[in-house]
């Protein structure tokens, strides 16, 4: 759709786009949310994708995603053989609701700062326990874990001004095993419920990441793989009723009763119980 109230598309020179920001600003990715409601507020579009930030980088750390990389390049880049868990990149990108124009636009940080709780590249980089880097105006740099960025449907921590540049996930996170579970209310639906167990196979921890159930994001670790007694607990006391998200894709009833079902199916899995 037409956005009528902006005047000045943006186009920054040099790599880091913070200090051309002002107040009625929008930082433009794919566009794909930008463009699909009303944004009154909004003055100029600060375009993100002339940057020229690559892509995808593999180093010794593990791996660099751009905020501006498609999400369509995630789905077709070939992880390394060893990444026992890079398979998972192209599966959270097929839990995307979406036909191939949005595919073909959005970016892995547009969908994470649009910040719903069905945001797939929101479960992916928490689920890999990702760092993200956050350019500020002034040359600030600050870092977040997925769970202290996302702070609820649609809001997230970024500060007035401050651009989300890289989503970096560790390679010791990118060799663990993985299991994954998620539920629609529809065979290509939204997701009600997308929860992850990952587990490193030399120390036998377990970390579940709970997304779309609730309203931001929740990871639980443990040293070892716990029970099913001890995994209920550990949800009861990680999350409240009130985190369950609500919308037309479920209710809170609905989406905590899975959430402790879906986690079960993982944690079995994952202890090879399954
Ligand atoms: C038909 C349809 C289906 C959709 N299905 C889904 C779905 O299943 N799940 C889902 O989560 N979303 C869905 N969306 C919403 C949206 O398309 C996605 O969230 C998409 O990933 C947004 O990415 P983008 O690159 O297009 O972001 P944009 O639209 O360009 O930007 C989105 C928001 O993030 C901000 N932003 C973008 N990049 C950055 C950055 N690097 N730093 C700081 N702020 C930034 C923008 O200013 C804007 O506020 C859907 C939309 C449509 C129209």
């Amino acid at each position: 759709m037409d956005q009528g109230t902006v005047k000045e598309f943006i186009r920054p020179s040099g790599d880091d786009p913070t200090s051309q920001w002002q107040p009625g600003d929008a930082w433009l990715a794919g566009g794909t949310f930008l463009f699909s409601t009303p944004l009154p507020d909004m003055r100029r579009l600060i375009d993100l994708t002339s940057l020229g930030w690559p892509n995808l980088v593999v180093g010794p750390q593990g791996l660099q995603i751009a905020a501006t990389c498609r999400v369509v390049d995630l789905y077709d880049f070939p992880p390394p053989a060893d990444w026992t868990a890079g398979p998972f990149l192209r599966e959270a990108v097929d839990s995307f609701l979406a036909g191939f124009k949005i595919w073909n636009n959005a970016t892995v940080g547009g969908n994470i700062c649009t910040s719903l709780p069905a945001s797939p590249m929101t479960t992916m980089a928490a689920a890999l326990d990702a760092t993200l880097e956050i350019w500020g105006p002034g040359g600030s740099r600050r870092t977040m874990s997925v769970p202290d960025f996302i702070l609820g449907n649609h809001v997230n921590a970024l500060q007035p001004g401050e651009v989300l540049r890289a989503i970096d996930i560790p390679l010791e996170s990118l060799k663990r095993r993985y299991s994954y579970q998620r539920f629609t209310l529809t065979k290509h639906g939204r997701s009600s419920e997308f929860l992850v167990g990952t587990s490193d196979p030399a120390k036998g921890d377990f970390m579940l990441t709970i997304t779309a159930a609730t309203s931001r994001p929740f990871i639980l670790r443990f040293g070892t793989i716990p029970t099913a007694d001890e995994l209920h607990a550990a949800i009861d006391n990680g999350v409240r009723d009130g985190d369950y998200f609500d919308d037309p894709n479920g209710s809170p009833a609905h989406r905590k009763h899975m959430t402790y079902y879906l986690a079960e199916v993982i944690r079995a899995d994952l202890a090879g119980e399954a």
